[in-house]
């Protein structure tokens, strides 16, 4: 406390946006509560193959980062845990977070594995988007942070084969949620995003032809660590796909599905996804139907000339009107009118990979209303200015960075985490005016 006002801040969610804002606070002697509803923090970056536009390996950078979060002595990660309640005003405000019965004593757990080599229950792994499994005792990722295991109480059987092989005793399968209450003077809100739901355009075949994946599904199937240790297969019958079509803009731009919004990542993101293909296959094709390339950020363009003249990756200016599924072969036919020549075309793909655009994640509307904090209309937080505020709220006090404010890159929303950090701190050294 600096007077009778706490020297603390609260941070809510511990993706690349708010890792980087709890760092960035940490390291100027504030004490910071990072609350994450997943059992790691990590958020979208953690699951991401490459990076553009560098291809740099996600896990690799972002690993460090991870482990610097977890030995910060100025920091307390609360995993698995949701904001509660918020009450107060800038300055001080009073925080009750609700900690899920992870079934596991945090303070116990080496994450040796044990318990997971002993359980018998196999289940779809969500961090996989269910194309791998996982048991009932995990962690959800090896570079996880907490590096301690979950009981996935919806599955497990209470058999108790995992208590009896943990010698360290940390299981508890009888362990309850719980309440922590404390005092921060400052919040960020870092919750980021979720994938629109691409099964709201039956045309394009996602859901219920098998050779039909999203983006996330492909950042998996070619990562070294997903479910095929980077096989790229078909999910329909394993075959490795030669012809490769990326569709864009789906759940983007999109009036009449109330997302009129550009989601900024989608182009570079498939752009990406193509080369890697390519690296993955080089004697393959692939294709993007694009309505145009957003290659705005730093290196962006030239990436994207890189993966048309180096790479040979084809264009096509056109939206997708339907994807037909071939019986026999699974392969699927994508009818799309070539905008630059005016032809309508059928071009048949190995495997499609739709491009779905981002939405604010679930649970932000409840959280915004809880908070008192107001939304813009496309659901994300809204930014007190766009200019001279973006990681401002209209609630002093409050901060926004990265996605939860809107649709962004890694490095717009790390810029975002420091920035919205420095707000923060600029409160906590003030005493809360
Ligand atoms: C397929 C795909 C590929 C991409 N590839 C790249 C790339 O190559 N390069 C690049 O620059 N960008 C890429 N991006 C964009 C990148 O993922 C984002 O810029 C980045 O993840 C944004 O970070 P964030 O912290 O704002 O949000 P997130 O990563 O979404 O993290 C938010 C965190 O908040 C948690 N959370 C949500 N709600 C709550 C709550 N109520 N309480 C507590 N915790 C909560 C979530 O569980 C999550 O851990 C890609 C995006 C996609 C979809």
């Amino acid at each position: 406390m600096s007077g009778n006002k706490p020297n603390s801040a609260l941070v809510i969610g511990g993706g690349v946006a708010g890792i980087t804002a709890a760092l960035d606070i940490a390291s100027q002697g504030f004490k910071v509560y990072l609350v994450e509803r997943n059992p790691s923090i990590g958020g979208v970056m953690a699951q991401i193959d490459k990076t553009f536009p560098t291809l740099d390996c996600s896990a690799c950078i972002l690993t460090p980062k991870l482990s610097e979060v977890s030995r910060h002595k100025n920091i307390e990660i609360l995993t698995y845990s949701e904001v509660g309640s918020v009450t107060g005003s800038v300055g001080d405000f009073h925080v009750r977070v609700k900690r899920k019965a992870r079934y596991v004593n945090e303070d116990v757990c080496t994450g040796c594995g044990d318990c997971a080599e002993e359980c018998p229950v196999e289940v779809a792994n969500e961090f996989d988007l269910n194309i791998g499994f996982r048991k009932a005792i995990y962690v959800p990722f090896p570079q996880a942070t907490p590096n301690v295991y979950t009981v996935d109480k919806e599955n497990c059987i209470d058999c108790g084969r995992c208590v009896k092989a943990c010698q360290r005793n940390a299981i508890d399968l009888d362990m309850k949620d719980t309440t922590l209450e404390f005092h921060v003077g400052a919040i960020i809100i870092a919750t980021g995003f979720q994938l629109y739901d691409i099964t709201d355009y039956p045309r394009l075949g996602y859901g219920h032809y098998a050779n039909v994946i999203h983006a996330m599904e492909f950042e998996r199937l070619i990562n070294a660590a997903g479910p095929t240790h980077g096989h790229l297969i078909r999910l329909g019958d394993g075959k490795t796909p030669k012809s490769i079509g990326f569709i864009q803009c789906v759940g983007a731009r999109d009036v009449q599905k109330g997302v009129p919004y550009c989601s900024r990542v989608c182009c570079m993101y498939s752009i990406k996804n193509a080369v890697m293909a390519l690296e993955h296959n080089n004697d393959g094709e692939v294709w993007v139907y694009y309505a145009d390339i957003r290659a705005f950020g730093k290196g962006f363009e030239e990436f994207y000339e890189m993966a048309k003249k180096r790479f040979g990756v084809k264009f096509i200016r056109g939206r997708v009107a339907e994807v037909m599924e071939g019986k026999k072969t699974g392969n699927l036919v994508i009818r799309v009118e070539d905008t630059e020549t005016a032809e309508v075309r059928l071009i048949e793909h190995d495997l499609i990979v739709i491009s779905p655009g981002v939405v604010p994640p679930i649970g932000m509307d409840t959280m915004a209303k809880k908070m008192g904090i107001e939304q813009s209309d496309d659901g994300y937080i809204q930014a007190e200015h766009t200019f001279f505020g973006p990681t401002e709220t209209k609630t002093p006090g409050v901060f926004v960075c990265g996605c939860a404010e809107g649709p962004k890159d890694i490095p717009d929303s790390v810029s975002a985490g420091s920035a919205a950090a420095m707000k923060a701190t600029i409160v906590l050294s003030q005493g809360g005016t």
